[in-house]
Formats: structure tokens, sequence, C-alpha cells
């Protein structure tokens, strides 16, 4: 996808997972359910009341990591779905995996699902739900498996069962382990448990079909071994569940209706099924049982989206931290300006598909200029400065004089009322908005050109200063008498161009920091391609420019649409009173090229 929808048009997304939904409402597959009001087994769930949700959802991230833009597309989904049908999403940790897991993370990703607009509290509880807290059903299901002589402690070596799972043309082998009796695997699962055998020494596995033409089904493993702590458990066990096991019971204890997840769980499908089918026959998980759904990845061209990769980006120095405004993380996106309104808006557009998607970066900026169009308010401000000195002041209005100017704080929302700041002899103008030889088409300051300082008055450039190197130091024009903005006749002088500017003496000093893409290429972290040959080198550039004198009271966090140069926002780590610091979040129009 390259464009976004038209202006004014409400997006129009294909998205077929909507479809799975209001088939399933309408077919009633779920209604009649009961919920124990909070997760639990078949019995628990019986005993509960008729469930309020239509449909239960969640979005269940590992705690590994700070959560990126393709995360916020799913938080979108998930939780839009919930909300737009009558259901209640959970935000459930999957923090089956001790080693790679934090506190630190588990905070942020709260705090981030949050910031993006969402709440996982319905009638007063709170579904915020922990995998980990499932361990003890998980090891009782393990055991259920077992003594229906669906699971198996292998003492393979690693790479035995490498071997002897085949592969896409080989069917596998069975394992010598594999004939063992309910009551042997037991006790051996036991030992495992118990702590008497090392890291590795041994793996609870599934027994379905090492023939099976679907790799996930050939006997997967269950639980391994590892004697590490857990944040949340500490050191309550030493064999921690598979991924693939874990999953479904974390669905099937929470009732969720409709498990979306993304294309590379496919494959993983028949066993989700196999295995849910199997612990409610066993009376453990109740029906109707939750169902898992695919859809494409949604990735972002110039950026990646893997928590492994941007680890990467962190540990390395390439970027400053997570929340670096650079980065496609929640936290950085934020820094950065980009609004909850905005990511929601692009997740929206952007609907699901059954194949991983690439959107253009520039649907993102879209979305936000959108956003902020009517609400942010305006200013100048003057990013590369030059003086320019007006030289009839003096003659005119007397050396000292100040002409005060106003303009609207909004200019389609008057109740928003105006911002004041004078017109001096001097003003900061854009380095870049004057030309000795003006290039064709040039209507800005150039010798014998008048233009208008917006809001102010027309002025007509004679020339320039330059320093020993040819650098110009400043401008020089005459003001022509009459010409202030608001007043009678101001218009009879015409002038093609208008330029922003800032008077020297009101000027507040500001640190503006500019982004441009972080990497060079479309598709960085592609496989042939290493990310960090593709970093842009001038993703980051720090200005010192000018704002008007308004400014001063903004707050970390406020945005603000400086004319001509785009959208910023305080930054919400480094400005203060006193030291203003502006990211640029986009431009007013898509100008990247690469
Ligand atoms: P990463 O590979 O970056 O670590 P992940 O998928 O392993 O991502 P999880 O914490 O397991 O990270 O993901 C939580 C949920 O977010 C999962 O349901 C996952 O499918 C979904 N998700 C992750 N990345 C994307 C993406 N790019 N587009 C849509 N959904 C995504
Ligand atoms: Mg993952």
């Amino acid at each position: 996808m390259s464009s976004a929808p038209p202006k004014n048009e409400p997006p129009k997304p294909s998205n077929f997972l909507r479809g799975i939904i209001e088939r399933d409402l309408e077919a009633g597959t779920y209604a009649g359910r009961h919920f124990g009001g909070n997760p639990g087994d078949a019995a628990h769930h019986a005993a509960g009341q008729p469930d309020p949700a239509r449909i239960r959802t969640r979005f269940p991230p590992e705690p590994n990591g700070y959560l990126h833009v393709g995360h916020a597309k799913s938080i979108c989904l998930n939780f839009g779905f919930a909300r737009d049908y009558g259901g209640i999403c959970h935000l459930r940790f999957d923090d089956t995996n001790p080693e790679k897991e934090e506190q630190e993370y588990v905070d942020a990703i709260i705090e981030a699902v949050h910031w993006l607009g969402f709440d996982w509290t319905a009638g007063g509880t709170s579904h915020l739900y922990y995998a980990s807290s499932y361990f003890d059903f998980m090891c009782r299901a393990a055991e259920a498996l077992i003594g229906d002589g669906l699971a198996y402690v292998d003492e393979q070596s690693a790479d035995e069962m490498r071997t002897s799972r085949g592969d896409f043309n080989r069917p596998g082998t069975d394992s010598p382990y594999r004939s063992r009796t309910p009551a042997e695997n037991l006790a051996r699962f036991a030992d495992m448990r118990s702590g008497q055998l090392p890291d590795g020494a041994a793996v609870l596995r599934a027994k379905i079909d090492m023939a099976s033409p679907n790799i996930n089904l050939r006997d997967p493993a269950l639980y391994r071994i590892k004697h590490a702590t857990h944040h949340a458990t500490g050191d309550a066990w030493c064999i921690y569940p598979m991924y693939t096991y874990a999953h479904p019971i974390e669905d099937a204890l929470e009732r969720i209706t409709h498990s979306f997840c993304t294309l590379e769980f496919e494959d993983q499908r028949p066993f989700y099924d196999w295995l849910l089918e199997n612990l409610a026959r066993l009376g453990l998980l109740a029906h109707p049982l939750p169902k898992q759904y695919e859809f494409g990845r949604l990735n972002l061209t110039s950026v990646m989206t893997s928590k492994r990769k941007l680890k990467a980006m962190v540990d390395e120095g390439i970027v400053q931290g997570w929340d670096d405004p650079r980065m496609p993380t929640i936290f950085g996106m934020r820094r950065r300006g980009y609004t909850p309104a905005s990511i929601r808006a692009m997740a929206e557009a952007t609907g699901a598909s059954k194949t991983n998607i690439w959107l253009d970066y520039s649907v993102l900026d879209i979305a936000l200029r959108e956003d902020l169009e009517g609400q942010a308010p305006r200013m100048m401000a003057v990013i590369d400065p030059v003086k320019l000195r007006l030289v009839n002041w003096g003659e005119l209005f007397g050396a000292a004089h100040v002409e005060a100017c106003s303009a609207p704080v909004h200019p389609q929302r008057p109740e928003l009322g105006t911002r004041a700041f004078g017109l001096g002899p001097e003003v900061w103008i854009e380095r870049d908005d004057f030309a000795e030889t003006p290039p064709k088409g040039f209507f800005r300051l150039f010798p014998g050109n008048k233009v208008r300082l917006k809001y102010g008055m027309v002025i007509e450039c004679i020339g320039c200063e330059k320093d020993a190197d040819g650098r110009i130091t400043a401008v020089l024009a005459n003001v022509v008498p009459d010409t202030k903005s608001g007043t009678p006749g101001a218009d009879a002088v015409k002038v093609k161009g208008t330029i922003t500017w800032v008077g020297v003496h009101d000027a507040l000093p500001v640190e503006l920091r500019l982004f441009e893409r972080l990497f060079t290429v479309d598709q960085p972290g592609s496989d042939e391609l290493d990310f960090r040959a593709a970093v842009n080198p001038r993703s980051l550039t720090v200005a010192s420019g000018f704002a008007e004198p308004a400014l001063a009271s903004a707050q970390p966090d406020d945005k603000v649409q400086f004319e001509r140069h785009g959208y910023f926002v305080a930054d919400r780590l480094d400005h203060a009173a006193g030291r203003p610091v502006f990211n640029r979040i986009t431009s007013l129009k898509d100008t990247w090229q690469r």
C-alpha cells in the first residue's frame, strides 16, 4: 500500500476478521457461554454467570522488549473489535520464558496500551492477566495428557531429536522413548518438575504423528527444563511450557473467543485445535473453545519492526534509546509527537489482510497531519536564521520603535484568540529565503524584490553583507511605508512572496531536532541486507533556531505548527522552561526523497 484514503472520506478497509466475528455473532457461536469472573478451567466457568462479553479478544505481548508500531496495529485490532462488538479485550503478558522477560517491559507495555487509548477494565473488573499465573494448570493439563497417552518424556539429545524430526521431504522417526507407558512418563515428568534433571536432559512432547506433513504436528515439545529464575514466579519452577503449548491454554482459560495472531502462526493452528479439543474432552477446558485466525503483519517502509533488531539498535548505540524519536517503538513515536489518534487512524485505515503488508511511512504522517491540522496552534519559527536589517526603520519610526503585531492562534478557530509579537529594526529570517542571484521562479528576497513579512509589513530588498569567507551575515531591506497587515491600504503594494520571521528583540532561542528516515532503504533488515549498512547518517539534525515569544509557555508534549515548517512537539524529556527543545514530527507536506 502506498497511498492513504482520500481526505474527508472514511476509510473502508477490507477486513476479513470483522467478517468472521459478525458471522459468529449471527450464528450465536458463543452465545450462552458462561464466564467465571476471571480465568479458570471448565468447572470454574461452568459455575459462573453467562458471559456479559459478546466476544473476548486479547493482546498477548511477551514482555521482552518495548512495543513497536506493529504491536500498535495488533492492539488497535484486538481492542477495537472488542469495543465495536460489545466484547472485552484482555491484556495478557505471555511471560512463559523466564530468561528474556523483565518487569521493566511489563510496566512499559501497560503504559503504551493506555497511551494508545485502550483499557482492559470492564464492569469494574481488570482483565490484565499473566500467563505465568497459569503454570499450575498447564502442569495439570500436561499430566492429564500423559495419563491419556498423548504425551511422553523424551530423553534423546537435542541433536537426535532434530534428526528424528525429519524435514519437508522426509517423515520423522519415532523416538525410542515414545513407547513409554503413562505411568513411566508421569514419574519421569515428576522428576523433571522436581529439579532432578539438568537443563536439556529431557522434554515433554505431545504424541501425535511423526510422519505428519505438518512438521509442527511431529510430536511438538510441551515442556522443557530450565533452571532459571522467573520475573514473576521466582524459583517456583524449573520446567517451563513452550509457547505453542502455553498460548492456546491461556486463550481457553480466559474464555477468548477469537484469537487473532500474525501469519507465521498459521502452521500452528492444527496443534492449537488438537490441544484444546483433547483438554476439553478430558474435562479440563470448557466448550466453546477459542479459535485462532491469522492476519498479515504490518510493516512500515524504512523502519524495522522486530524487537530483536530494535534492541540491537539501542545496544549498539545507533539510536539514543528505546524512546529515541526516530524509533518505530510506541514510546519513540510518542516522543516524536505522533498522537494516539493518528496511530489508531493508521491502523484502522489498513484493515486486516491475509498477506503481510508494507505500508508507506507517509501514511502515518498523513494521519498525523489530519489529526493536528484542526488543533495545533500556529507559530512562526526560523530554523536556519540569518539577520535581516531594516535600514530605513530608524528614519521611519525611530530606532527603538517596536511595532506590535498579532496573528490568530489558529486560522479557522477564532475562539482560540491571537498571539502577540513585535516587529523591530532587526528580524531573523530563513537563510534560504534570500538569494543574491535568484533562480528562476524565486519570489522571496533578492535585491530589488519586495516581499511581505507575514503579519507585518512589505519590505524591499537592497542587498546583503558578507564576511571574509563570502558567507552572508545580514540581509538588508527597506520597509515600504503604510503596508502593515490589517491596516487600510496595506494591500496596495502587491508582492509575490510572503516570508516568516521572528523579531530579534523578542525571539525565543529554541533547539530544533529535525529528523529524516532512520534507514535509506524501504525494507531494512530484510534477509539479504544487514540493517547497519542502511542507517541514514542524516537521520538527525539539531538546529539552533528562533521562535515567537509566545512559545515560551509551551509544556512538554505540547504540539504546534510552525508556519511553513511543519508540526513540532516540545520534547517530553529535554524540553524545559528557559530551554525549549522541539522535535519536528513531520513537515506540512510529504517531502521525503530518497
Ligand atoms: P517481535 O518479532 O518484534 O518480537 P512478536 O510478534 O514476537 O514481535 P509479541 O510480543 O509476541 O512480539 O507480539 C504480541 C502480539 O503482537 C502478537 O499477537 C503478534 O502477532 C502481534 N504483532 C507483533 N508484530 C506485529 C506486526 N508487525 N503486525 C501486526 N501484529 C504484530
Ligand atoms: Mg514473539
